[in-house]
């Protein structure tokens, strides 16, 4: 059994209902009832993906023999744009969790304000136990099945778990091979630098997840923890999203205390020195077994008393079976879902903020956006141009956000009187906030556009 396995093997103690896309639509229904004048139709509308695309596709191993694959694409959105979203390349990997993510990829896209709609892609593949070529050719081909419905203004890909820069120059170079004659470079975004990737895009979602923090700390509503200097924090993950958040929340003056991969958890209370984590990984593929640590498991990890906890990795880690257990005073979602319905309420109660993925990774796609249109322009900005944008834009994402909860908290907005859950909170939490905000934008949008014909 793989860890990964394991590792959801303990959220299932829980009695919650894990399926992705009710998930989803738990959420969805929780923050529609705090928008005003939403419509039945429309509602159906913003649920439902546009359009899902199935495939399977054979690939010779190297040792000659041949497997059938199977990978998707789900467009949800198009209302705003040409659609954003993740490969990636998982055993467990589900349709439903590639659904979800791509509704949340629209809710995302809305909030911090940039021209895409919604979708998510994804490959039932266990990299690790592929070479180098097998990956290439997964890759090319799933390229090419689905060569007709990517392109720079139809839907862009992105790097998710598992795939990385090379994953993405292999992609443009199949679709640009297949397409010649066009500026093809913004067909897909995290590209390494010398194929027109952007400075600042490998960082882009652990620098988000701080930019957040660091602006909702500032607001005060933790009084023992107003920045992120002192902090003590958890990463669950210690892959592009997780190991560059532990180097920026460092950088910030925060002691890292614990960080984790698939293989399990190391502990120590005084702070890691990340270079010497960075090169036991390098050399032992590991966090695990580094000298002068604690091994601990990922769900010990989770539960530490720390102030800040970012989960990294997988979906529904933080649940209601464990989510009693959390000790940290907040928590920054670099990872997709990795908190479900059933624990949101219970962190409320325990007066616990989150700071939601739709928030703390938008920092992925908003560099993302910024790698497309220097692709479009020809251009490439510097390090620093990039990286004070996303500060700014995460740090407007979040006084958004933040404003709007004010009203509620003040009674000066309710939920509306057709409210259609049962989940009547006065105070909705921050997912929900940013979501009611996201909601709120595409059904304008799609409104003004006027419903065709
Ligand atoms: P990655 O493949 O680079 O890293 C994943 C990390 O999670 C690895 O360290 C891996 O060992 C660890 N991991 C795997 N299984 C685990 C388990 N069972 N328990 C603990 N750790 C485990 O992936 P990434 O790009 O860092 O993505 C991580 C998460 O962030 C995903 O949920 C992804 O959807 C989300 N995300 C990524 C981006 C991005 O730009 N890369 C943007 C937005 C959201």
């Amino acid at each position: 059994m793989s860890e990964e396995q394991s590792v959801s093997s303990e959220s299932s103690k829980s009695t919650e209902n894990l399926d992705p896309v009710y998930i989803s639509e738990q959420q969805f229904d929780l923050a529609a009832a705090y928008v005003k004048g939403l419509k039945r139709g429309l509602i159906d509308f913003l649920k439902q993906p546009k359009r899902i695309n199935t495939v399977n596709f054979p690939i010779e191993m190297d040792d000659e023999s041949v497997v059938t694959i199977q990978g998707f694409r789900v467009i949800h959105n198009r209302v705003f744009g040409p659609t954003k979203g993740g490969i990636r390349y998982h055993p467990d990997l589900t349709l439903k969790e590639v659904i979800s993510l791509a509704k949340l990829m629209t809710w995302k896209c809305a909030l911090v304000n940039i021209p895409f709609g919604g979708a998510k892609g994804g490959v039932i593949c266990n990299t690790k136990e592929l070479s180098e070529k097998e990956l290439r050719r997964i890759t090319r081909r799933f390229t090419a099945e689905l060569s007709n419905t990517i392109g720079p203004h139809i839907d862009i890909p992105a790097p998710d778990l598992y795939t990385n820069e090379q994953t993405m120059a292999w992609i443009f170079d199949t679709f640009d091979v297949l397409n010649p004659g066009h500026n093809n470079r913004p067909v897909v975004t995290g590209k390494p630098i010398e194929m027109g990737g952007s400075y600042g895009r490998h960082e882009a979602t652990g620098m988000g997840c701080m930019f957040a923090a660091e602006r909702f700390l500032s607001k005060g509503l933790i009084s023992t923890q107003p920045e992120i200097a002192g902090a003590h924090v958890a990463i669950q993950g210690y892959g592009d999203v997780g190991g560059v958040a532990a180097r920026e929340f460092c950088r910030k003056g925060a002691k890292i205390i614990a960080v984790s991969d698939s293989q399990g958890a190391i502990h120590q209370e005084e702070g890691l020195n990340l270079d010497e984590v960075e090169a036991f990984k390098a050399e032992h593929g590991t966090v695990v077994g580094m000298p002068n640590t604690m091994t601990i498991t990922n769900n010990e990890l989770l539960e530490l008393d720390c102030d800040i906890l970012i989960p990294a990795a997988l979906s529904d880690q933080i649940h209601e079976g464990n989510a009693n257990n959390i000790k940290a005073k907040l928590i920054v979602e670099g990872a997709n879902n990795p908190t479900t319905p059933g624990a949101d309420k219970i962190l409320k109660e325990k007066g616990i903020y989150v700071i939601p993925d739709i928030i703390a990774n938008a920092g992925g796609v908003t560099v993302s956006y910024y790698e497309w249109v220097q692709n479009h322009a020809h251009e490439q900005w510097s390090y620093e141009q990039v990286t004070e944008r996303l500060r700014s834009r995460m740090y407007d994402v979040i006084d958004c956000v933040f404003s709007r909860w004010q009203r509620f908290a003040v009674g000066e907005e309710t939920i509306t009187d057709e409210a259609i859950t049962e989940e009547k909170e006065p105070i909705p939490d921050f997912r929900t906030v940013a979501l009611i905000i996201a909601i709120e934008r595409v059904a304008r949008a799609t409104l003004v556009r006027g419903i065709w014909p």
